[in-house]
């Protein structure tokens, strides 16, 4: 069997190499001029290495950390970024003595989510009486848990965080089919580990592990399936034929794609409907590390508008990341000169930053070609009607990515749904 991979973020890869080991041929097609697609190291020289797009690994995301012990590598822990510092209203405290109106109004939130998530179903779409849920926002149900103005602002700094968006973009059923996913972990399991070196080291061994051509710089834009198989077409008239095609383009990419005959009504619905989170990343390298000798880790919750930071540096050159969610991610984007902005913002609690400051980067993940924005994210109204045929293959044409997950947004999400594809195709034939 021949096998065409559209996309060679970490579900092509994964996919690629699961084929290939139940000996299907497969050839890689990706858009970029790298693999990874949004797992991307940057190293811009001089020290100043730092990831641009996926970074965090949660203690139970087992299909990431099996695969990096596939690879002999060691995750990272995050131990040394631990506790952050909470910022409000000019005040600063440990992330570990948070305000005890906060503090009560984020047990308040968690011991309601417990409670309602117990009741639903997984996959999230399989709780159709809970229609309610899909069409409320996270952001109603924040407010409905929390009894202070300070709570309200942390439970949705914290949360906006995870989901790469404003809560009230986010459908109370899909946030909380996500944490039905976390509801019986034992204490801090999210983001407790990094990719040891980067992410591009693993991508780097998953592609080098592959024994099918990769070809770079191709972009997808026609999709032909007739009996004899399905035919791809590249920018620039490439084309090739093969047996099955698994696209794992995250669905604004896909909406470019001309499918003949075309996609069915739900999927073509799905695709539209699927949103991607607006978060970005602006960095900055210093010429110390200002933070570190003040003691804590650089990990920061703040209500400016740069929300939260932490140290991202993985090589010599000391660099604290921003990662902006949402409204005020969008905002960033237009201003001229982002970096010398957030550097001008942080200033303002850290005076070193002003300083300290050497150059820096804002990797806009909103404008990005081929993504579109940072990770699906679930809208109200979504759940329900369209999230179920998302992934679901038509024909010879096979869809993964994160996007099509039950950790939907992950990494973890990215591999579970390679690991779905490779059933789809290997099974049925097994
Ligand atoms: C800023 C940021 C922070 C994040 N933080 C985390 C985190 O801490 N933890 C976590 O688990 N996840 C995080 N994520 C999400 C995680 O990075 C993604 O879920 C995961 O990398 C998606 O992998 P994928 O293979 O599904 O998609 P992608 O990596 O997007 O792969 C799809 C590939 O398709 C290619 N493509 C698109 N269009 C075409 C076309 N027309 N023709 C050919 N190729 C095309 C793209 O270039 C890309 O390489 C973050 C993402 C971002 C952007």
């Amino acid at each position: 069997m021949k096998v065409a991979i559209v996309g060679l973020g970490i579900a092509g890869l994964r996919a690629a190499m699961l084929l290939e080991a139940s000996g299907a041929t497969v050839e890689l097609y990706e858009a970029r001029g790298r693999p990874g697609g949004r797992l991307h190291t940057i190293d811009e020289g001089g020290g100043a290495i730092y990831e641009a797009g996926g970074e965090w690994i949660d203690s139970d995301h087992n299909r990431v950390l099996s695969l990096l012990s596939e690879f002999n590598l060691e995750p990272d822990p995050k131990s040394n970024h631990w506790p952050g510092r909470v910022v409000y209203r000019g005040k600063s405290i440990s992330e570990d003595s948070l305000w005890s109106d906060a503090m009560e109004d984020d047990l308040r939130v968690e011991a309601a989510a417990k409670e309602m998530c117990r009741e639903l179903k997984l996959p999230a779409w399989d709780n159709p009486q809970h229609k309610e849920l899909d069409e409320r926002t996270l952001e109603h149900f924040l407010r409905e848990h929390t009894q202070s103005e300070r709570g309200l602002w942390w439970v949705t700094s914290r949360y906006r965080s995870d989901e790469g968006d404003d809560p009230e973009n986010i459908s109370l059923l899909g946030w909380l089919s996500m944490y039905k996913l976390y509801v019986d972990r034992d204490g801090d399991v999210m983001s407790a580990f990094r990719f040891p070196g980067g992410a591009r080291s693993l991508c780097e061994s998953m592609l080098g592990k592959i024994q099918g051509q990769a070809h770079f710089g191709k972009v997808l834009r026609k999709v032909h399936q007739d009996p004899l198989g399905v035919t791809l077409t590249f920018d620039g008239g490439v084309t090739t034929k093969v047996d099955k095609a698994i696209l794992t383009l995250p669905p604004p990419a896909l909406e470019r794609v001309v499918f003949e005959p075309a996609l069915s009504v739900q999927k073509r619905c799905a695709v539209e409907a699927c949103r991607m989170s607006r978060a970005i990343k602006i960095v900055w390298q210093f010429k110390e590390a200002w933070w570190r000798d003040q003691g804590w880790g650089g990990g920061m919750h703040c209500d400016g508008p740069l929300q939260q930071t932490w140290d991202g540096g993985l090589g010599e050159a000391p660099i604290l990341t921003a990662y902006v969610c949402g409204r005020e991610a969008a905002e960033w984007v237009r201003l001229g000169d982002p970096v010398r902005a957030g550097v001008f913002e942080l200033a303002k609690i850290y005076p070193e930053a002003a300083k300290t400051f050497e150059r820096g980067w804002v990797h806009n993940w909103i404008g990005d070609s081929f993504a579109h924005g940072a990770f699906s994210s679930l809208a109200p109204g979504y759940v329900l009607e369209f999230m179920q045929h998302i992934g679901v293959h038509e024909g010879n044409v096979h869809f993964a990515g994160e996007h099509t997950a039950n950790w939907a947004g992950f990494i973890e999400g990215a591999l579970e749904s390679a690991e779905r594809v490779h059933a789809e195709l290997i099974e049925p034939q097994a």
